[in-house]
């Protein structure tokens, strides 16, 4: 038997409990989440870098754009499949396209060459030096990569393009849209260069992201520049005007244009064929038309069907 007044008391203090309980769960919830994010930062922490420079770093004053590529072999962190089987190419200052059907390793030699992944295999040697020789910092602000699958930021077209060069002027802006044959295009959109392309670029074709990537590429102007079956998604007129752009304005520097299809690399000095991770011809288009029987098969059966998609 208890009174009414101990009643009372008891239902108050009950009251007040709960609050405390709950928040009792809520944190223990807490500290268990933060717990696990702890553990993932933690091993993000610990990941040890692919990328190794060996100790006799170099660092040359600038660079000119002479590639060397010597017996490389290249295998995939955690895969036993070689990619690249024994790649010797001798790149000089000028554009050079390389062609290939799709798997045949063009974008891993793109990705080995911007040393996105460590060399062990074979060298790489950048105006002679070896690339393992040079700071990961140096190799990568020699070169201007435009990737098969650009990124597009939620931000204004003029800010994507300057990705590379935040302080650019509009005039350089619109340069380097202009060369990469979008510019009239961004003066058709409602806020002309100011328009916001949504996440990832949801407003914006596929062409129109691939050639916003060319364009920012363009704006910071490095001595070597890769674009990487960058062109796929662009009708070939637009395409051809794209690479009368770079062999005019890049005339002293290195150029690769990597294409799964032959036409658009018609206009550049040289093509070099590749084919199950190695380089099966090199030449200029006519010469290869002539003599390679593989190539000329190949350019045939793409204008016949006019392919714009996997030809090769
Ligand atoms: P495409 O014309 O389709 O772009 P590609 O010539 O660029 O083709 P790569 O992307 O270099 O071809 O791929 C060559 C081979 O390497 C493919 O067989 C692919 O399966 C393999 N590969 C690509 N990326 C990886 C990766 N991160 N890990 C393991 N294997 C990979
Ligand atoms: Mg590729």
């Amino acid at each position: 038997t208890i009174t009414t007044g101990d009643f009372v008391a008891f239902i108050s203090y009950l009251f007040m409990l709960s609050w405390p309980m709950m928040a009792i769960g809520w944190v223990s919830n807490l500290f268990q989440r933060g717990i696990t994010s702890l553990d993932r930062i933690k091993t993000l922490l610990l990941e040890k870098p692919l990328l190794t420079v060996s100790p006799q770093v170099k660092h040359p004053s600038g660079i000119k754009g002479f590639i060397k590529i010597k017996n490389l072999r290249f295998k995939y962190p955690f895969s036993d499949r070689e990619i690249l089987k024994g790649i010797n190419l001798e790149i000089k200052p000028g554009v050079i396209g390389i062609v290939g059907r799709t798997g045949s390793g063009k974008t891993t030699l793109c990705n080995v060459l911007a040393r996105i992944y460590p060399v062990n295999l074979g060298s790489i040697f950048l105006d002679g030096i070896d690339i393992n020789e040079l700071p990961i910092e140096f190799v990568r602000k020699a070169i201007a990569y435009v990737p098969q699958e650009p990124v597009i930021f939620s931000d204004t077209i003029a800010s994507n393009i300057a990705v590379g060069k935040p302080d650019a002027t509009q005039e350089e802006i619109e340069e380097a849209a202009r060369n990469a044959a979008i510019h009239e295009e961004i003066l058709k959109m409602p806020q002309g260069y100011e328009t916001r392309v949504g996440e990832k670029g949801v407003k914006l074709s596929g062409g129109q992201k691939q050639r916003l990537a060319i364009a920012r590429a363009f704006l910071i102007n490095k001595p070597i520049l890769i674009i990487d079956d960058a062109l796929s998604a662009i009708d070939i007129e637009t395409e051809q005007n794209i690479i009368r752009a770079i062999t005019r304005h890049l005339k002293n520097k290195t150029c690769i244009i990597v294409s799964h299809r032959i036409a658009p690399l018609t206009l550049t000095n040289e093509i070099v064929v590749m084919d199950d991770g190695q380089i099966v011809a090199r030449g200029t288009h006519e010469t290869l038309l002539k003599e390679n029987h593989f190539y000329s098969t190949v350019y045939r059966h793409q204008i016949t069907f006019s392919c714009p998609g996997k030809g090769f």
